[in-house]
C-alpha cells in the first residue's frame, strides 16, 4: 500500500522504541550527506532522518536536494545529536520527485515576505507561511467549532448575488455580456434581460441581509464564507476577495452582540493558544526577530503570546462614538496636530489612524465603540431615541484597527423603510428583506468579522496578504 505512512507531527510525539514506520515528505535541507531534515506540512519540526554511510552511491545521494519528495522507511530510535529527542534510521528511500537545485527559487535562507508573496505557490514551504496557513486552519476550525457547540446553524449565502444596495462596498460585476458589443436599450443604457441572469448582478459583499432573513426563521445563524469588495484600497488590512464570518441572532439587542463577538473573539484566540502552540511559539519568535530591525519606540511593547494572553484576560473596552470624539479631540496628539486627518468634531467618520490611537495608545487593548452618527453608517442599522445615532457597534484591535463591524438591526418597518427613503436605497428591490419585517419581526442583531484580520492578529503578520494563500488586491490575482 502507498499510502501506508506516518506524519511527522504524530512520530514526533512517539517515545522513540525501534519503531518501524514509513514517512514521506520534501527536503529541507541534506547535510554531510547524512542528515536529512525531512518536512511534510503537519508540523513545523523537521524529522531528522540519518542517511547510513556508504550505502548509497553519489549518483542517488545528489538527487536528495532540497525540496525533492521522499519515501523513508526505517527505525525510530533516541537521537544522539541536539535538538530532538528522536531520528529515523533509515533503511529504504525512495526518491519520489526530483527537484533541481539549479531552478529551484527557495534556498534554505531568510527570504523576504515580499519575495515570498511572487512564488506564492511555493511559499507554503517556508517555516513562516507553514506556520501561518497551519494557524489559519486552527482558527477556521475554531470557529466552527464555537457557533456549532452554541447551537447556531451554519447557513451558506449565495456568492453571486442580485441587490447592488448592501453599501458596503463597491461591487465586482458579474457578467456573460460580450464586453466588446453589449446589447443596448433604445436610451443607450445596457440591456441586461440578454444577461445571463436577465438582470445585472454581482458579487457580494456581505451574506447578511440573507442571513437575517435565516435568522428570523433559525433564531441563530453563521456564515463563513467569501466576500468580495472592488475597493481600490492597497492597505495591509484590505483584500478584494476575503473571508468573513457573519453571526446573526434574533432575540438580541445591542449589548447582547457585543457580549457575543467579544466571546467569540477570545475563543478562537484560545483554540489557537490550545492547538497551535508551537507555531504561535514560531511565529512570536518571527516576529520578535523581525521587530528587532525597528528602533526602540516602534516595537511592540509584549510579544506575540503575551500579546493574546493580554487579550484574553481583559475586558475590552467599551465606550461610546460620542465618548470617542471627546478623547480623540482632547488628546494631546490631536492638540499636537500628529493626526493627518484631524478631529473635527462629532459626526465624522472614525479614520484607521485613530481607531488605532485609542487602542494602541489610550486604551492599549481591544475597544469596542458603540452608537455611532447614524449618517455614517448602513440603512439597516436601528435608530437609537436621540434621533442622531444608530446602535452600531465596531471592534478595534491592537496593530490591527476595525476587526469587527456590527449592529442591532432596525426591526420596525417603517422606520427601516423610511431610512431607505433618505438613503436611495431601492425599497422595492428588497421587498423579501422587508418581509422579515412584516411578518413576525423581532429584535436582532448580527456582526461581521473579517478573517484574515483575525489571522493578522493572532499570527502577527503585518500584511493582510500573507495569510491568505492567494491574496485578490488592486493590480494582483496572480496564481
Ligand atoms: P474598513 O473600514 O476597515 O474598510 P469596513 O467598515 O468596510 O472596514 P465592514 O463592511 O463592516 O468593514 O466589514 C466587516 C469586517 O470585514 C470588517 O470589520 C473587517 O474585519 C473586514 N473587512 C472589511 N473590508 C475588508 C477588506 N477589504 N479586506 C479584508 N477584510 C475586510
Ligand atoms: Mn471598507
Amino acid at each position: 500500500m502507498f499510502n501506508k505512512r506516518i506524519k511527522i507531527k504524530e512520530l514526533l510525539s512517539l517515545e522513540p522504541n525501534n519503531q518501524q514506520v514509513t514517512v514521506m515528505g520534501w527536503v529541507r535541507t541534506f547535510r554531510n550527506n547524512q542528515f536529512i531534515a525531512l518536512n511534510d506540512g503537519s508540523t513545523n519540526t523537521n524529522l531528522q532522518v540519518v542517511v547510513e554511510l556508504g550505502k548509497y552511491g553519489d549518483v542517488f545521494l545528489k538527487g536528495i536536494t532540497t525540496s525533492a519528495a521522499l519515501k523513508v522507511s526505517g527505525v525510530v530510535i533516541p537521537s544522539l545529536g541536539k535538538g530532538q529527542k528522536l531520528e529515523l534510521r533509515s533503511e529504504q528511500i525512495e526518491i519520489l520527485g526530483e527537484s533541481d537545485p539549479e531552478k529551484y527559487p527557495l534556498q534554505p535562507k531568510k527570504h523576504s515576505l515580499e519575495f515570498l508573496r511572487e512564488i506564492a505557490h511555493l511559499r507554503f514551504r517556508t517555516n513562516t507561511f507553514g506556520a501561518v496557513f497551519r494557524v489559519r486552519h486552527t482558527l477556521g476550525f475554531a470557529v466552527h467549532k464555537f457557533f456549532n457547540d452554541k447551537g447556531f446553524l451554519y447557513l451558506q449565502t449565495p456568492i453571486i448575488t442580485a441587490s447592488d444596495a448592501e453599501g458596503a462596498g463597491e461591487m465586482f460585476r458579474v457578467t456573460t455580456l460580450p464586453l466588446e458589443n453589449l446589447p443596448k436599450n433604445e436610451d443607450g443604457s445596457i440591456n441586461f434581460k440578454e444577461d445571463f441572469f436577465g438582470r445585472g448582478t454581482n458579487l457580494t459583499v456581505s451574506g447578511q441581509l440573507e442571513g437575517e432573513l435565516a435568522a428570523t426563521s433559525f433564531g441563530d445563524i453563521y456564515t463563513f464564507g467569501p466576500t468580495f469588495r472592488a475597493e481600490n484600497s492597497n492597505t495591509p488590512r484590505h483584500l478584494a476577495e476575503f473571508w468573513m464570518i457573519e453571526p446573526e441572532m434574533a432575540f438580541y439587542d445591542l449589548e447582547d452582540n457585543a457580549n457575543l463577538a467579544e466571546e467569540f473573539i477570545k475563543y478562537i484566540i484560545r483554540y489557537a493558544i490550545d492547538n497551535s502552540s508551537d507555531d504561535l511559539e514560531f511565529l512570536a519568535q518571527r516576529l520578535a526577530d523581525e521587530e528587532k530591525q525597528l528602533p526602540q519606540e516602534k516595537r511592540s511593547e509584549m510579544g506575540l503570546v503575551e500579546k493574546l494572553e493580554f487579550v484574553l484576560n481583559n475586558n475590552f473596552e467599551r465606550l461610546t462614538y460620542t465618548e470617542a470624539i471627546s478623547i480623540l479631540q482632547e488628546s494631546n496628539h490631536n492638540k499636537k496636530k500628529r493626526f493627518q486627518f484631524p478631529i473635527t468634531g462629532w459626526g465624522m467618520d472614525l479614520q484607521s489612524e485613530h481607531e488605532r490611537y485609542l487602542v494602541e495608545k489610550h486604551f492599549r487593548k481591544p475597544v469596542i465603540l458603540t452608537n455611532y452618527p447614524r449618517e455614517i453608517k448602513a440603512f439597516y442599522m436601528r435608530q437609537n431615541d436621540d434621533g442622531k445615532t444608530v446602535a452600531a457597534m465596531d471592534i478595534l484591535a491592537p496593530g490591527i484597527g476595525e476587526i469587527v463591524g456590527g449592529s442591532q438591526r432596525e426591526e420596525r418597518l417603517e422606520k427601516l423603510e423610511q431610512r431607505m427613503k433618505e438613503m436611495n436605497v431601492p425599497v422595492d428591490q428588497l421587498w423579501w428583506y422587508l418581509d422579515t419585517r412584516r411578518f413576525g419581526t423581532v429584535p436582532h442583531a448580527g456582526f461581521g468579522l473579517g478573517f484574515e484580520r483575525m489571522v493578522q492578529f493572532v499570527t502577527g503578520m503585518n500584511n493582510i496578504r500573507d495569510v491568505i494563500a492567494f491574496p485578490r488586491a488592486p493590480k494582483s490575482a496572480d496564481f
